[in-house]
């Protein structure tokens, strides 16, 4: 039998503690995350909706700045396929301990800069430090893609973006298209759709107080 069954019925879907990928130039991509305290339930949601969003986006990477939380905390999985869950990384309070092998030039995207693609120079092998979600320590010497995708979330917990990191030659090929997204999140803002950056600024350090 049904143990629930002479109860009337109660939704059991949580509420989303995760709205959406805020794209540039939204101050929280610019906010020094904090290191996390502790894992607990609640974080664990948060990290299941980072790795939804990252999968429905086709992304291989995604930090929390990028969905608005102030913590240290970023999810990767290189080959951008949900199936391959054993290439899936959680990394909380990560930290470069070396970067070697040399540097490359690739291009790069983010989920917070649609449409945008340059070249970046990257480490090609690099040991990352961490814990995971159950806490636990761990150590990962990353390599091609993976060690690309890692040092560009990094990146985005010290408030830094891609676009930081290009030659100005680069710089000035994309320019045109960050200016439509500076005048698109102007905007949603007029629109009421963004918050006032005294707002955003309150909320992150709210946030903080919580678990860090
Ligand atoms: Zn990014």
């Amino acid at each position: 039998m049904d143990s629930n069954a002479s109860f009337p019925s109660v939704s059991t879907a949580k509420p989303r503690l995760i709205q959406r990928i805020v794209q540039y130039p939204h101050p929280a991509l610019r906010h020094r995350a904090k290191p996390l305290r502790r894992v607990d339930v609640e974080l664990r949601q948060m990290v299941a909706e980072m790795l939804e969003l990252m999968y429905e986006r086709d992304g291989v990477g995604l930090a929390a700045n990028q969905v608005d939380l102030p913590y240290r905390l970023f999810v990767m999985n290189p080959t951008g396929d949900r199936a391959q869950k054993e290439q899936e990384l959680v990394l909380i309070n990560p930290e470069i301990l070396s970067r070697k092998g040399g540097m490359e030039e690739k291009q790069e995207g983010c989920l917070s800069l649609p449409g945008i693609y340059a070249p970046v120079r990257r480490s090609t092998k690099i040991v990352l430090a961490a814990y995971n979600l159950q806490g636990q320590e761990v150590r990962y010497e990353l390599e091609g893609l993976a060690a690309r995708a890692a040092q560009h979330e990094v990146d985005h917990l010290d408030g830094v973006l891609f676009i930081d990191r290009l030659s100005p030659g680069a710089l000035a090929e994309i320019r045109e298209k960050l200016l439509e997204l500076e005048q698109e999140f102007q905007t949603n803002r007029r629109l009421g759709l963004i918050p006032d950056d005294r707002q955003i600024a309150a909320r992150l350090a709210a946030l903080e107080t919580l678990r860090t």
